[in-house]
């Protein structure tokens, strides 16, 4: 376990005092807790979703910060591969667990197999190429998760409709204008609240997210921890079991570009 560098209170870049505020608030939680356990990973990924979606949100509404189009009922964006954090998982699945009755999660799971299986069968036919196909969580044209849906999913925003119509069908050339406060503060709590869990016992991962503790595509991750239930899911990650690792190896991370062109339009 090694202690995390954290970004000082005056760092200007966009996210890094939610990354901080969340890490300190996460380190508390699990030193108040006794350390890593299903209990307080779960109570960890709970708060740092409530916390997103409430007042990091409300910060995104201030009149200083741009519009976007995303809008409920537009789902382009959910036919992307989308990227999860294993405590997103885990709180994910227990969601799941206590709201869907078995018939329903044995459909979950048999629509997760059927994306992973499609996206297996796009990865294969043209590697390198992002893959194209609506989430299983998708119902009725709407997240069927939505409270609970994976920090990825909240930050991802445009600036414009279109080009996310044109990405979604299929065209390689269609750019989205990404506003970097929304994208990178979402992406600073949860990376805050893994690094809190890495720092105090739980598995670990470096810059880029690489190891056992960083992000996995989602839905080969959902599946995975669907099928040994939440709680158990949990604790064999927590003791060092690698049953993500096909998850990871599948997740799509968004091209260098995009990311460099998100933090430059912060610096402006
Ligand atoms: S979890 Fe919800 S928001 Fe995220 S890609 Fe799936 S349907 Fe879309």
């Amino acid at each position: 376990m090694g202690e995390r560098r954290v970004p000082l209170e005056d760092d200007p870049r966009p996210g890094a005092r939610f990354y901080r505020a969340e890490y300190l608030v996460a380190r508390q939680v699990l030193d108040e807790r006794g350390g890593v356990s299903f209990g307080s990973v779960l109570e960890v990924a709970g708060r740092a979703q409530s916390w997103l979606t409430g007042q990091v949100a409300n910060v995104w509404d201030r009149p200083e910060v741009p519009r976007v189009a995303c809008r409920e009922g537009c789902t382009w964006c959910c036919f992307l591969a989308a990227s999860a954090w294993p405590m997103e998982l885990f709180a994910l699945a227990s969601w799941l667990e206590q709201h869907r009755t078995p018939e329903e999660l044995a459909g979950i799971r048999e629509r997760l197999r059927a994306a992973v299986a499609e996206g297996d069968r796009q990865r294969a036919a043209a590697p390198g190429r992002a893959r194209r196909l609506p989430c299983p969580l998708l119902a009725g044209g709407q997240c069927s998760v939505y409270e609970v849906r994976p920090a990825a999913c909240v930050g991802w925003n445009s600036a414009d409709v279109d080009p996310c119509q044109a990405y979604a069908e299929g065209n390689d050339e269609a750019t989205c204008t990404v506003e970097p406060l929304r994208f990178f503060s979402a992406r600073a709590v949860s990376e805050a609240a893994a690094a809190a869990v890495a720092s105090s016992g739980g598995p670990e991962f470096d810059q880029g997210g690489t190891g056992q503790g960083g992000p996995v595509d989602l839905s080969a991750g959902l599946l995975a921890v669907l099928e040994l239930g939440a709680k158990r899911a949990a604790e064999s990650w927590l003791a060092g079991s690698p049953f993500l690792a096909g998850a990871r190896e599948r997740m799509e991370r968004p091209p260098p570009s995009i990311v460099a062109a998100v933090a430059q339009a912060g610096k402006t």
